[in-house]
Protein backbone atom coordinates (compact mmCIF):
# COMPACT_ATOMS: atom_id res chain seq x y z
CA UNK A 1 0.00 0.00 0.00
CA UNK A 2 1.64 3.60 -1.03
CA UNK A 3 0.60 6.62 1.20
CA UNK A 4 0.92 9.65 -0.38
CA UNK A 5 0.42 13.06 0.66
CA UNK A 6 -0.99 16.04 -1.63
CA UNK A 7 -1.57 19.53 -0.65
CA UNK A 8 -4.71 20.45 -2.63
CA UNK A 9 -8.94 20.26 -2.01
CA UNK A 10 -10.37 16.89 -1.41
CA UNK A 11 -13.36 17.26 -3.32
CA UNK A 12 -11.13 16.91 -6.43
CA UNK A 13 -9.52 13.72 -6.07
CA UNK A 14 -9.37 10.87 -8.57
CA UNK A 15 -9.75 8.57 -6.07
CA UNK A 16 -12.22 5.71 -5.42
CA UNK A 17 -13.54 7.02 -2.49
CA UNK A 18 -13.08 10.21 0.00
CA UNK A 19 -13.39 10.42 3.57
CA UNK A 20 -15.38 13.47 5.36
CA UNK A 21 -14.41 15.02 8.62
CA UNK A 22 -18.05 14.58 9.29
CA UNK A 23 -20.39 15.69 12.95
CA UNK A 24 -22.22 12.67 14.13
CA UNK A 25 -25.44 14.10 13.17
CA UNK A 26 -24.63 13.25 9.15
CA UNK A 27 -26.49 16.05 7.86
CA UNK A 28 -23.22 18.32 6.80
CA UNK A 29 -21.69 20.74 8.71
CA UNK A 30 -18.47 23.22 7.67
CA UNK A 31 -15.09 22.41 6.61
CA UNK A 32 -14.31 19.81 4.84
CA UNK A 33 -18.02 18.45 5.44
CA UNK A 34 -19.54 21.96 3.75
CA UNK A 35 -17.12 21.73 0.91
CA UNK A 36 -17.98 17.66 0.46
CA UNK A 37 -21.89 18.12 0.41
CA UNK A 38 -21.33 21.20 -2.19
CA UNK A 39 -19.24 19.59 -4.60
CA UNK A 40 -21.15 16.43 -4.15
CA UNK A 41 -24.71 17.40 -4.60
CA UNK A 42 -27.80 16.97 -3.08
CA UNK A 43 -27.59 12.68 -3.09
CA UNK A 44 -25.00 12.76 -0.62
CA UNK A 45 -27.11 14.31 1.94
CA UNK A 46 -30.20 12.36 0.84
CA UNK A 47 -28.36 9.12 1.58
CA UNK A 48 -26.78 10.38 4.86
CA UNK A 49 -30.67 11.22 5.82
CA UNK A 50 -31.50 7.42 4.54
CA UNK A 51 -28.79 6.28 7.07
CA UNK A 52 -30.28 8.52 9.61
CA UNK A 53 -33.46 6.86 8.98
CA UNK A 54 -32.80 3.07 8.94
CA UNK A 55 -29.33 2.13 10.53
CA UNK A 56 -28.01 5.06 12.42
CA UNK A 57 -31.20 6.58 14.20
CA UNK A 58 -28.97 8.03 16.98
CA UNK A 59 -26.01 9.39 14.23
CA UNK A 60 -22.33 7.97 13.91
CA UNK A 61 -20.79 7.85 17.10
CA UNK A 62 -17.10 9.16 16.94
CA UNK A 63 -14.49 6.94 15.33
CA UNK A 64 -17.00 5.09 13.42
CA UNK A 65 -17.42 5.23 9.54
CA UNK A 66 -20.22 5.07 7.08
CA UNK A 67 -20.15 5.03 3.09
CA UNK A 68 -22.93 7.20 0.74
CA UNK A 69 -22.21 7.88 -2.79
CA UNK A 70 -19.46 11.12 -3.86
CA UNK A 71 -22.46 12.42 -6.13
CA UNK A 72 -20.91 14.77 -8.48
CA UNK A 73 -17.24 14.41 -7.34
CA UNK A 74 -14.98 12.26 -9.32
CA UNK A 75 -14.56 9.95 -6.39
CA UNK A 76 -17.40 6.93 -6.31
CA UNK A 77 -17.84 6.78 -2.57
CA UNK A 78 -17.24 8.81 0.53
CA UNK A 79 -16.84 7.40 3.68
CA UNK A 80 -18.38 9.58 6.38
CA UNK A 81 -16.12 9.61 9.85
CA UNK A 82 -16.54 11.45 12.92
CA UNK A 83 -13.63 12.56 14.74
CA UNK A 84 -13.30 13.45 18.25
CA UNK A 85 -13.19 16.85 19.48
CA UNK A 86 -9.83 17.66 20.75
CA UNK A 87 -8.87 17.71 24.66
CA UNK A 88 -5.89 18.08 27.03
CA UNK A 89 -7.50 16.66 29.89
CA UNK A 90 -8.46 13.37 28.23
CA UNK A 91 -6.51 11.80 26.21
CA UNK A 92 -8.71 10.86 22.90
CA UNK A 93 -5.81 9.32 20.49
CA UNK A 94 -7.93 6.09 20.29
CA UNK A 95 -10.67 7.45 18.68
CA UNK A 96 -8.90 9.53 16.36
CA UNK A 97 -6.86 6.33 15.59
CA UNK A 98 -10.29 4.58 15.21
CA UNK A 99 -11.43 6.97 12.65
CA UNK A 100 -8.80 5.90 9.88
CA UNK A 101 -8.96 2.05 10.92
CA UNK A 102 -12.58 2.14 10.49
CA UNK A 103 -12.82 3.88 6.93
CA UNK A 104 -10.13 2.17 5.62
CA UNK A 105 -12.31 -1.08 6.54
CA UNK A 106 -15.22 0.68 4.81
CA UNK A 107 -13.06 1.25 1.74
CA UNK A 108 -12.37 -2.55 2.06
CA UNK A 109 -15.68 -3.67 2.37
CA UNK A 110 -16.34 -1.46 -0.60
CA UNK A 111 -13.40 -2.99 -2.79
CA UNK A 112 -12.32 0.90 -3.39
CA UNK A 113 -8.42 0.60 -4.10
CA UNK A 114 -7.74 4.32 -3.30
CA UNK A 115 -8.68 6.20 -0.67
CA UNK A 116 -8.02 10.05 0.30
CA UNK A 117 -8.15 11.37 4.09
CA UNK A 118 -8.34 14.79 4.70
CA UNK A 119 -6.69 15.87 8.96
CA UNK A 120 -9.72 14.85 10.50
CA UNK A 121 -10.51 16.70 13.65
CA UNK A 122 -7.87 19.50 12.91
CA UNK A 123 -10.19 22.19 11.88
CA UNK A 124 -13.26 22.71 14.18
CA UNK A 125 -12.46 19.49 16.52
CA UNK A 126 -8.96 21.61 17.24
CA UNK A 127 -6.87 18.80 17.14
CA UNK A 128 -3.54 19.79 17.12
CA UNK A 129 -1.72 19.30 13.59
CA UNK A 130 1.32 17.69 14.24
CA UNK A 131 -0.32 15.22 16.99
CA UNK A 132 -3.14 14.76 14.41
CA UNK A 133 -0.55 13.53 11.52
CA UNK A 134 1.12 11.16 13.66
CA UNK A 135 -1.93 9.54 14.67
CA UNK A 136 -3.43 9.10 11.14
CA UNK A 137 0.03 8.06 10.08
CA UNK A 138 0.11 5.48 12.47
CA UNK A 139 -2.57 4.05 12.25
CA UNK A 140 -3.07 3.71 8.97
CA UNK A 141 0.39 2.05 8.46
CA UNK A 142 -0.75 -0.63 11.33
CA UNK A 143 -3.92 -1.18 9.57
CA UNK A 144 -3.36 -4.12 6.14
CA UNK A 145 -5.85 -3.65 4.25
CA UNK A 146 -5.63 -4.64 0.50
CA UNK A 147 -5.67 -0.78 -0.49
CA UNK A 148 -3.17 0.30 -3.73
CA UNK A 149 -3.13 3.73 -2.18
CA UNK A 150 -3.83 6.12 0.67
CA UNK A 151 -3.59 9.78 0.04
CA UNK A 152 -3.50 12.63 2.54
CA UNK A 153 -4.58 15.43 1.07
CA UNK A 154 -3.82 18.55 3.31
CA UNK A 155 -5.54 21.96 2.71
CA UNK A 156 -2.60 24.01 3.20
CA UNK A 157 1.41 23.95 3.64
CA UNK A 158 1.36 23.85 7.57
CA UNK A 159 -0.90 20.63 7.21
CA UNK A 160 1.34 19.70 4.83
CA UNK A 161 4.33 19.57 6.46
CA UNK A 162 3.24 18.43 9.96
CA UNK A 163 2.43 14.90 7.87
CA UNK A 164 5.33 15.31 5.74
CA UNK A 165 7.00 15.14 8.77
CA UNK A 166 5.03 12.24 10.44
CA UNK A 167 5.71 10.03 7.66
CA UNK A 168 9.66 10.60 7.75
P1 LIG B 1 -13.14 18.68 12.08
O1 LIG B 1 -14.51 19.09 12.54
O2 LIG B 1 -12.96 17.16 12.05
O3 LIG B 1 -12.05 19.40 12.79
P2 LIG B 1 -12.87 20.41 9.71
O4 LIG B 1 -13.59 20.25 8.42
O5 LIG B 1 -13.18 21.60 10.52
O6 LIG B 1 -13.13 19.03 10.51
O7 LIG B 1 -11.31 20.37 9.43
C1 LIG B 1 -10.56 19.21 9.15
C2 LIG B 1 -9.39 19.56 8.24
O8 LIG B 1 -9.86 19.63 6.89
C3 LIG B 1 -8.74 20.91 8.53
O9 LIG B 1 -7.33 20.73 8.55
C4 LIG B 1 -9.15 21.78 7.35
O10 LIG B 1 -8.16 22.74 7.01
C5 LIG B 1 -9.25 20.75 6.26
N1 LIG B 1 -10.09 21.09 5.09
C6 LIG B 1 -11.09 21.99 4.97
N2 LIG B 1 -11.60 21.99 3.72
C7 LIG B 1 -10.90 21.04 3.03
C8 LIG B 1 -10.91 20.55 1.68
N3 LIG B 1 -11.78 21.05 0.77
N4 LIG B 1 -10.03 19.58 1.32
C9 LIG B 1 -9.15 19.08 2.22
N5 LIG B 1 -9.09 19.48 3.51
C10 LIG B 1 -9.93 20.46 3.90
Amino acid sequence: MDITLVQGDITEQRVDAVVNAANSSLMGGGGVDGAIHRAGGGRILQECRRLRDTSHPDGLAAGDAVATTAGEMPATWVIHTVGPVYSASADRSHILASCYRRSLEVAEELNAATVAFPAVSTGVYGWPMDSAADIAVRSVTESSPTLGEVRFVLFDAQAYEAFSRALG
